[in-house]
Parts: C-alpha cells; sequence; structure tokens
C-alpha cells in the first residue's frame, strides 16, 4: 500500500517550498446546519462567496434525494415502494457504493441498517432501549444482499422487505462532489466540513498543511487527542460520543452493529480514518468502529491509500499502516 502516502509527502514538500510568497490573503467561509450536521466550506484566495454558496446548496439538493427522514425524498419513495425504476443517477451510485463496502467489510457496514435506527431512534427526541423480541423480529430485513441493482434500466429493488439508512455514507458522498465542484470552478485550496467528515482541497496558500484535530471522546470541552496534518486528503471520523443516550449507566449509540441490532460494542469509541475520496473514508469509519480493532486494522492495511486511527475505550491510540506520518 502507502505508495500514495510517499507521493503525497514529496507533493507536500514541493508545494510548500513553491507556493509561499505573494499570494492573497483573500478567503470566504460559508456554513450552516445541514444534514442534521454542522457544515462549513472555506474558499482561500478567493472571494467569491456566490460559489461557496452554490456549494453549500449541493448539501441540500443531496439531501432531498437521501434523507430518510423527509418523507418525499428519493430514498423515502424507495424504502415506501422496494423499487425505483430509472432510479435517480446520484442515489443508483452510492448504493452501489454502499453495497461495495458493505461487502467488503464482510457486513459491518450495511445500508439496509433502516430498520435499527427508527427502532433505536437515537437521534430523535424520545429514544429508549427497545424490547430484545423486537430487535430479533428486525433481524432477517438486514441484510444488504436483499438490494438489487439492474443496470441496463438502472432499477434499484428492495426484496424481502428490506429498507435502506444512508447516514454512514452520504456525507463522504456529498463531500467529494463538492470538492469537484469547487475544483472544476477553479478552486485551489479550501476546506468542507460536514460534521465529521472534512475533505482538504490542496493544502493552505502559503504552502503548508491543513490542521485537523481528532476529538478527545466524552470530552465536552472537545479538546483534540491528537492533531493531523492533512494536504489533499479526506479525513472521516466516527465516533460513539457522537451521537447516544444513557440508560441505566449505559451508553447507547447510534451505530448499530448489524449482527446483533445493538449499538457496536468493540471496545473502540473513534475510528478516523485518512483517505483519498471522503466517500471510502465515511464508510471505512463506520464499519472499523463495529469491526474492532484486529479487524479493522487488518483491513485498513489490505486497502491501498487508505489509514486509519483507533480509539478504544481505555483511550489507547493505535495506527494502521501509514497513519502515524500523518500526525502532527
Ligand atoms: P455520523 O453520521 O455521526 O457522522 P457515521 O458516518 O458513523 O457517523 O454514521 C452513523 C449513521 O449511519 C447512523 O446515524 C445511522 O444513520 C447509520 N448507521 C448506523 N449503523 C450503521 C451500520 N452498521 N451500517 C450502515 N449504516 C449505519
Ligand atoms: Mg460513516
Amino acid at each position: 500500500m502507502k505508495k500514495l502516502f510517499l507521493l503525497g509527502s514529496i507533493l507536500c514538500i514541493l508545494l510548500s517550498s513553491s507556493c509561499k510568497a505573494g499570494d492573497s490573503q483573500k478567503n470566504v467561509t460559508v456554513s450552516g446546519f445541514m444534514l442534521n450536521t454542522y457544515v462549513s466550506i472555506t474558499l482561500y484566495e478567493t472571494d467569491n462567496e456566490e460559489l461557496a454558496k452554490q456549494a453549500l446548496d449541493i448539501c441540500n439538493e443531496y439531501e432531498q434525494l437521501f434523507s430518510r427522514t423527509i418523507p418525499d425524498s428519493a430514498l423515502s419513495r424507495l424504502n415506501n415502494t422496494k423499487e425505483a425504476v430509472d432510479a435517480d443517477e446520484s442515489l443508483y451510485e452510492l448504493i452501489q457504493t454502499g453495497i461495495y463496502y458493505s461487502d467488503l467489510t464482510e457486513g459491518a457496514l450495511d445500508i439496509t441498517i433502516e430498520p435499527f435506527i427508527s427502532l433505536w431512534d437515537i437521534s430523535g427526541t424520545a429514544p429508549q432501549v427497545p424490547d430484545t423480541q423486537q430487535i430479533k423480529a428486525l433481524l432477517p430485513f438486514v441484510n444488504y444482499k436483499h438490494i438489487q441493482l439492474t443496470e441496463e434500466n438502472h432499477t434499484i429493488t428492495l426484496h424481502n422487505n428490506a429498507s435502506i439508512d444512508l447516514g454512514a455514507i452520504a456525507k463522504g458522498y456529498i463531500a467529494d462532489k463538492i470538492r469537484k465542484f469547487l475544483v472544476d470552478n477553479g478552486v485551489t485550496h479550501g476546506i468542507i466540513r460536514l460534521g465529521g467528515n472534512i475533505l482538504c482541497i490542496n493544502d493552505k496558500p502559503d504552502g503548508s498543511d491543513f490542521i485537523i484535530g481528532i476529538q478527545k471522546p466524552f470530552d465536552e470541552a472537545a479538546v483534540p487527542v491528537l492533531t493531523l496534518k492533512i494536504d489533499d486528503m479526506s479525513v472521516v471520523t466516527s465516533g460513539t460520543y457522537e451521537r447516544y443516550f444513557m440508560e441505566n449507566d449505559r451508553i447507547y449509540h447510534h451505530i448499530i452493529d448489524p449482527k446483533t441490532g445493538i449499538p457496536s460494542d468493540s471496545g473502540l469509541i473513534s475510528v478516523t480514518i485518512i483517505s483519498e475520496d471522503s466517500v471510502a473514508g465515511d464508510c471505512l469509519s463506520t464499519a472499523c468502529l463495529i469491526m474492532g480493532e484486529e479487524k479493522a486494522r487488518k483491513l485498513l492495511d489490505s486497502i491501498d491509500g487508505v489509514c486509519g486511527i483507533l480509539i478504544d475505550e481505555q483511550m489507547n491510540i493505535t495506527y494502521s499502516e501509514g497513519a502515524a506520518q500523518f500526525v502532527r
């Protein structure tokens, strides 16, 4: 693996020595609450606020497609009717990507997790621990192999009453699309933040890397447990501390093990993935959290251009191959 990273480091040195002097100081930031999270986009060396706003609008457009809770979204319609003929291209592409990573992670990621997300309703107003029987009754419905994609007419069919939730992967996909839009429109330095997904367009105008903090889990002050130096890469963190409720001194968080129907209890509480594409990072950070340290490291070491930083319940930090070089 790690070919990409070596190349990345060389580029990084070249850039830091070549684009220092005389660069313009202009930059623009736009932000809002979208995709159920805080979103912000900063563009450097430009004051084109209109472009930044258009990038923000991309979030809204995709939310109308991928949201599980907007009743008329393309995803809701699919979940209701169980079939989308000539489906929206982005929805088709994202579901295809979801199936790819569900396979790669041996079902730790499973985009048919929707029945459990609705049952637990962890992001809702009154979440509570469901009855064991209720959980058991839903287990047969959760299996990404129940999704059929038919390439010829771009049809998505959900068998066995399957239902999809794209919460674990949509932000990564959207971040990648926003980056493409901005780069196509001439942006050379920028940073896109969609909640726990951060995507850097190149480095900063002065040639220095972006500095990205990894939050200390359950720390109210949000002090970073460590910081990363990032140039033109995505950093995605999934953590049990991001959305949870407590009952009888136990934490019930929003990342559900599809094999059990209950919040993952793998020993990991935070996984950060550094990768070129944010959708890969989004899929893998969620999956690795469920897989636990050993399996997660093995998987990450087997994928070119991807590495991870794992934090367990005792706050021990471990790195997959290639990750330590990003630590500041
Ligand atoms: P966040 O959305 O907080 O950034 P993640 O990317 O890890 O964090 O995604 C968590 C979301 O993914 C959950 O809120 C839920 O919508 C969905 N989800 C939970 N467990 C799984 C799973 N095993 N496979 C696929 N999606 C999941
Ligand atoms: Mg994710």
